[in-house]
């Protein structure tokens, strides 16, 4: 039986929140979330097996390796076009820079995405502020 996670005091959630954190390593496949799959697939013309965001989402508490393995396919499905790749990459930045993170280093299996578009900042400065999003990106997934 799995433990269910208990929620966290909100002061020790927003230190948490707040204190620095380098991402080491990231499958960026990985980092896809509900609503972007849903967005890809809708651009990309390709059906999914959850009715809904709502229903992905709730499968996101898998039990074991193959239920993981489900929702990772389920999402790499969608992932069709260099687009596809830079809305994820860049999702995945604005969430890491909203998450106080930096990085050092970074490694997809597929397409990496050029430094110089990362709105996150490097483990070396104290900047907080995003870097303005390349005039690259296409439609945004998120509305
Ligand atoms: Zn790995």
């Amino acid at each position: 039986m799995t433990p269910t996670p208990q929620p966290l005091d909100p002061a020790l959630e927003r230190l948490v929140r707040t204190m620095p954190k380098a991402e080491l390593h990231i499958h960026i496949e990985g980092s896809l979330e509900p609503e972007l799959i849903f967005a890809l697939a809708e651009r990309n013309g390709v059906a999914l097996p959850y009715p809904d965001v709502e229903a992905l989402r709730a499968a996101y508490a898998f039990t074991d390796l193959q239920s993981f393995l489900d929702i990772y396919y389920a999402g790499a499905s969608v992932l069709l076009t260099e687009q596809d790749f830079f809305d994820l990459a860049w999702a995945y930045f604005e969430r890491a820079h909203a998450d106080a993170s930096c990085m050092p280093s970074s490694s997809s299996t597929r397409r990496p995405t050029p430094r110089a578009a990362s709105p996150s900042r490097p483990c070396s400065t104290a900047s907080s502020a995003p870097a303005a999003r390349p005039r690259r990106a296409g439609a945004s997934a998120r509305g």
